[in-house]
């Protein structure tokens, strides 16, 4: 098995101001390939930091991301000219590139810029085609070094397209994604069936249950519909094929328009919606009724009603998915009202507590959920998963 380092350059890592996204993309592409990756270092843009954390290393393959730009404070490959003992060479094919690449823009390479067809003597220059940094690759001993630049865009580019075929290992990898069921019912469910050629591994991503899958291709998809089969109640998407692209894909088969009428997530459920490219076949129109005075006004919700039952209630929800429909002439219409928190829950209606409706033509269905003990954010993101699950089911 192959290992790996991670180096990540850059003050911006270190003071808070940039979450570092690279070491959790190469994290994930190790992890799905059986390498290991066996250390992250996260370093300021300092010349003896850097070449320090170079000498440091212990695996055959090492990854350096950042400090390849062009201003006084990246300083990685002169860190690795420095850590190789060679001299920096101008690269001709580079700065090619690199006036190419301005010249789309209208603009010509400052001295600065110039600075970025450097490379240390001997090194394997990797050429990009997604930024203007290009990266380089040189070998020290039995270990092999790639540079990559910082920016995230760049950085996957870069692993996925040099990486990936320096490294053997033939094992793919499926996840499945649940809602409704806890982390430990559904590895229960699954302890039935005999996955023992596949590694399978867990992650709560609340309201969201991550299973993953590793191993041999056949086995892995054999696995991976076993366990959709066992599940199916709370299966809600798989690998790219997340929940918003099923519900667009089956609005689309049916020809059908979705409304949304949204209260406690205040236009959460319509962006999610959107997520998916081509939506606008499938999302006719969301209704963002916050106030009380706007459900009425603008989906027809009955004033007693809301008085007398209250803005969460089963009611509300039905009335506003039925407003919605109507308003929109969409072919089906999906309500939700809530108490995100913290404040505003009672013994009645605690935090957590939302209803659902979903109308067509055919009548209006009710149902609730109690997002437990959860803060604002949790329960409105719960809220807009269980809507779409709601849809789909
Ligand atoms: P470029 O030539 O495109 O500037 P670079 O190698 O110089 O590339 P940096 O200057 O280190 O890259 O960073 C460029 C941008 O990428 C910055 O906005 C920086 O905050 C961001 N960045 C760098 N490293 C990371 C990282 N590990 N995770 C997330 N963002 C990062
Ligand atoms: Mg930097």
């Amino acid at each position: 098995q192959s290992k790996l380092d991670l180096i990540c350059v850059g003050d911006e890592l270190l003071d808070g101001r940039v979450r570092d996204l690279n070491a959790r993309m190469l994290g994930e592409w190790a992890a799905e390939r059986s390498i290991s990756l066996q250390k992250i270092v996260v370093i300021p843009d300092s010349l003896d930091t850097i070449v320090a954390a170079l000498n440091d290393t212990e695996s055959e393959t090492v990854v350096v991301s950042g400090g390849l730009g062009p201003t006084s404070d990246d300083l990685t490959r002169f860190a690795a000219a420095n850590f190789l003992g060679t001299e920096l060479q101008h690269d001709q094919e580079a700065e090619a590139q690199l006036r190419a690449r301005f010249q789309t823009f209208g603009r010509t390479p400052t001295e600065n810029n110039l600075v970025q067809c450097l490379f240390p003597a001997g090194a394997k220059i990797l050429y990009s085609n997604v930024g203007t940094a290009a990266g380089f690759l040189v070998q020290k001993g039995s270990q092999r070094f790639y540079f990559f630049p910082g920016v995230p865009k760049e950085f996957s580019w870069f692993v996925r397209s040099t990486l990936d075929g320096a490294q053997e290992g033939e094992s793919s990898v499926n996840r499945l994604f649940f809602f409704g069921i806890g982390e430990s019912s559904l590895a229960q469910k699954i302890a039935t069936l005999d996955l023992s050629k596949t590694q399978l591994s867990y992650r709560a991503d609340y309201p969201v249950i991550e299973v993953k899958l590793q191993g041999a291709s056949d086995l892995v998809s054999s696995a991976a519909a076993a366990i959709r089969h066992d599940a199916s109640k709370y299966f809600v998407g798989q690998d790219q094929d997340v929940l918003e692209a099923r519900l667009g894909r089956l609005l689309l088969e049916k020809g059908w328009k979705v409304a949304t009428a949204e209260s406690c997530t205040a236009g959460g459920l319509s962006a999610r919606i959107t997520e998916v490219s081509g939506s606008s076949q499938w999302f006719d129109v969301g209704f963002v009724t916050y106030a009380n005075q706007a459900k009425s006004r603008l989906l027809g919700v009955s004033p007693e009603t809301l008085n007398s039952k209250g803005a969460v209630s089963p009611e509300v929800a039905i009335q506003m998915a039925a407003g919605a429909l109507k308003a929109s002439g969409s072919n089906i219409a999906l309500s939700v009202t809530g108490i995100a928190g913290p404040g505003g829950g009672s013994a009645e209606k605690p935090v957590g507590t939302v209803h659902f409706a979903l109308a067509t033509d055919k009548g209006v269905w009710h149902r609730h959920w109690v997002f437990a003990h959860r803060d604002r954010t949790e329960v409105r993101t719960a809220t807009q998963i269980a809507a779409i699950t709601f849809a789909l089911h």
